[in-house]
């Protein structure tokens, strides 16, 4: 996987006339690279391969054991052909060919024989003979014990087994004819026996007849012996034949035997570097990574590469997969760092739980323990009803199950587990603490259709909640870093923003009213003679009194205007995106509320009047600063005139003083 797209990425950094070549060649390199991956078993689990192999070291085994064997039988059939056939035939016929010379030095002696009883001695021992090759050739002919007597002194030379004639061709025609040739020559000799008797017996020393008879009898003879040899020479043959054949296995034995040893051999050599190479790249690999790892460095560059998909395969894409989610959560987690507000880090939160856990429903809140309250952050809710919890919750977090416990809370284990769950919404929810410095800081919501899109194994889940750990430090610092610049920019008596904060503010507040063509509405506030307050009731009646001040104030004008303690008894209200001349208004009514209301002080009640000042900015000058102090200069006015007034500025009140 790894490699292709290693090789995706090759291909497209070419020129594109390369391209198809090159893409030619990949696809050649990986069919090759399947191909080894399939003779080599790979892909296929450990515990198989180790199987196949011991499988295939045994089917080689075998194969050269097939091999020795058969080459064994092949060689053992031929020389048994030899010396179990040839040897005892070529053994009778020699036999056979001396019985013939024999035979032929006989047919000479008779001749030359005066004694009858010599010559009866000689026509036994040659009848004998005739004999004995006659029994030779039964036994060529039908299979059988050849025993060698000699016809001399009646000793065994020797015995041996023949095989019989079907089986050796060439060796039945041979006997056959040979056989009838002896019967002839028996005849001849029965004949010459007759003649020599009757010329011994009237003492005639020769006759042609007996010549005659002779010469046939030699000649026969003759032609024997040369049968004899011709079937010698046959047998000869045989034997060069079969030598060649039992070579010519061995030959082909030893070829086949060295071919199956190579090819078993270089198998093992792939397989073995192949196989050890799928196991000891990718451990080395994840050792590496676990390193680094370990070293606090996620290189997403030396990600492994999956060689195979067995169980190394696996452990490898397993450890790509955990590493690209530790850098992920790493790379979380300085993003969220960087980021400039609390708000972004929400939204970011948000959008990784869709984008990399695949949770598309749920709601974040922020909870505020010290206020009680908890909001919707992310997704933006625009009105507390369409929150997925009562609207109560909101105001009162103690209502919370989650924000109460600190612990998980779902539905899933306990169908409406949370009363403030809203009542009516078909879905199963799972609320997780976001715990900060200890306490509930915040707790996300998640939705679910039913309990089949959930289970207690889920990896999205999983995932979320480690997102939500990364981001809970964060999330603390940003806090924190906000509580410390709202106590930077507010009163903590009123809890009013003070004159830092129009300082800060200023330029992005006069930009976005100028770029809407708006007006801000300036009305400076000072209460009437408060100094008295201080004196007559104490310091504490005093701040009481500015207290319930800035909370009438508040209540006279809308919540997006921006009231501000701008000095020890003076409140500025910036009424944003005022309607010009109206301003005025909103200051007669603050002033009215005040001449109609009572100050709670230790000692009891007491009444109090307010002066105005109003200008409106840019109606009344382009400049920010000098539209409160023509706020100023009108509620000097308003002093200046008996008190309990709200006074417009007008340039005539400006004696043109610069600012
Ligand atoms: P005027 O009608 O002219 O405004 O009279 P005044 O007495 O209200 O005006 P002055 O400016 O003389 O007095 C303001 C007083 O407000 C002085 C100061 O002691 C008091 N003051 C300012 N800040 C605080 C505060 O935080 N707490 C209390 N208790 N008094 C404060
Ligand atoms: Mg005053
Ligand atoms: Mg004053």
């Amino acid at each position: 996987m790894g490699n292709s797209v290693l090789t995706e990425h090759l291909i497209s950094s070419k020129h594109s006339g390369t391209r198809e070549q090159t893409a030619g060649d990949t696809q050649l390199k990986k069919a090759f690279s399947k191909f080894i991956n399939i003779i080599t078993f790979v892909d296929l689990p450990i515990r198989k391969k180790f199987l196949l192999f011991s499988f295939g070291v045994l089917f080689w085994f075998i194969v050269m054991f097939a091999i020795s064997i058969a080459a064994n039988i092949h060689v053992n059939t031929k020389t048994a052909k030899i010396v179990n056939q040839l040897v005892p035939l070529d053994r009778t016929t020699q036999k056979i060919t001396r019985k013939l010379q024999s035979l032929s030095i006989d047919a000479a002696e008779i001749v030359n024989i005066s004694n009858l009883h010599v010559l009866d001695q000689k026509l036994d021992i040659s009848t004998a003979r005739i004999g004995d090759i006659q029994s030779f050739l039964v036994s060529l002919l039908a299979g059988g014990q050849v025993s060698d007597i000699s016809r001399d002194d009646s000793r065994l030379i020797e015995s041996f087994h023949v095989s019989g004639a079907k089986e050796m061709t060439g060796a039945g025609a041979f006997a056959k004819e040979l056989r009838i040739m002896m019967t002839h020559s028996e005849t001849i000799l029965s004949e010459i026996t007759g003649i020599k008797i009757d010329l011994l017996q009237n003492n005639i020393h020769g006759s042609s007849q007996l010549a005659s008879k002779i010469n046939e009898f030699k000649a026969l003879i003759a032609s024997s012996i040369s049968l004899s040899t011709d079937f010698s020479v046959r047998l000869s043959k045989s034997y060069r034949v079969n030598s060649e054949k039992i070579e010519k296995a061995t030959n082909i034995t030893f070829y086949t035997f060295i071919g199956v040893l190579l090819l078993a051999t270089s198998l093992l050599v792939i397989f073995t570097i192949s196989i050890s190479d799928s196991i000891v790249i990718p451990v080395k690999s994840i050792i590496g990574q676990i390193r680094s790892l370990g070293a606090g460095q996620i290189d997403m560059s030396k990600r492994i590469v999956i060689r195979s998909k067995d169980e190394i395969g696996l452990l490898s894409n397993e450890f790509n997969t955990l590493t690209k989610e530790i850098h992920d959560i790493v790379t979380f987690k300085k993003v969220i760092e960087e980021d400039h507000t609390i708000e972004d880090v929400y939204a970011r939160l948000g959008k990784t739980f869709m984008e990399k856990c695949g949770l598309n429903e749920f709601t974040i809140y922020e909870v505020s323990g010290s206020q009680n309250k908890m909001r919707p952050v992310y997704p933006i809710i625009l009105n507390d009803r369409d929150t997925t919890c009562s609207e109560e919750i909101l105001s009162n977090c103690e209502l919370c199950k989650v924000k109460k416990t600190g612990h998980t809370i779902s539905s899933f284990t306990y169908n409406e587990i949370c009363k403030d769950f809203k009542p009516g919404l078909d879905k199963l929810h799972l609320c997780l603490p976001m715990v900060i410095g200890g306490k509930t800081g915040g707790v996300v919501q998640f939705l679910f259709d039913d309990a089949e899109s959930f289970d207690s194994n889920d990896k999205r889940l999983f995932k979320a909640e480690q997102y939500i750990k990364e981001s809970l430090s964060v999330i603390e610092a940003k806090r924190l870093t906000n509580t410390l610049r709202e106590s930077a920019l507010k009163d903590p008596l009123t809890g009013l923003y003070n004159r830092r904060f129009l300082q800060e503010y200023t330029e992005t507040l006069v930009a976005g009213v100028l770029r809407r063509e708006k007006n801000v509405g300036l009305i400076m506030c000072d209460l009437d003679y408060f100094k008295q307050v201080n004196d007559t009731h104490g310091h504490n009646a005093g701040d009481s009194v500015l207290k319930e001040t800035s909370n009438m104030i508040l209540k006279c004008v809308r919540s997006s205007d921006l009231v501000i303690r701008f000095g020890g008894e003076e409140f500025l209200v910036l009424m944003l995106d005022i309607n010009e001349g109206d301003t005025i208004k909103t200051a007669e009514k603050i002033r009215e509320s005040f001449e109609g209301a009572k100050f709670k002080i230790p000692d009891g009640t007491i009444k109090k009047t307010i002066s105005l000042g109003v200008s409106e900015f840019p109606h009344d000058t382009e400049s920010f600063w000098q539209s409160i102090k023509f706020a100023d200069v009108a509620l000097y006015k308003a002093k200046d005139s008996g008190r309990n007034k709200a006074v417009r500025f007008n340039e005539e009140m400006w004696a043109g003083e610069e600012f």
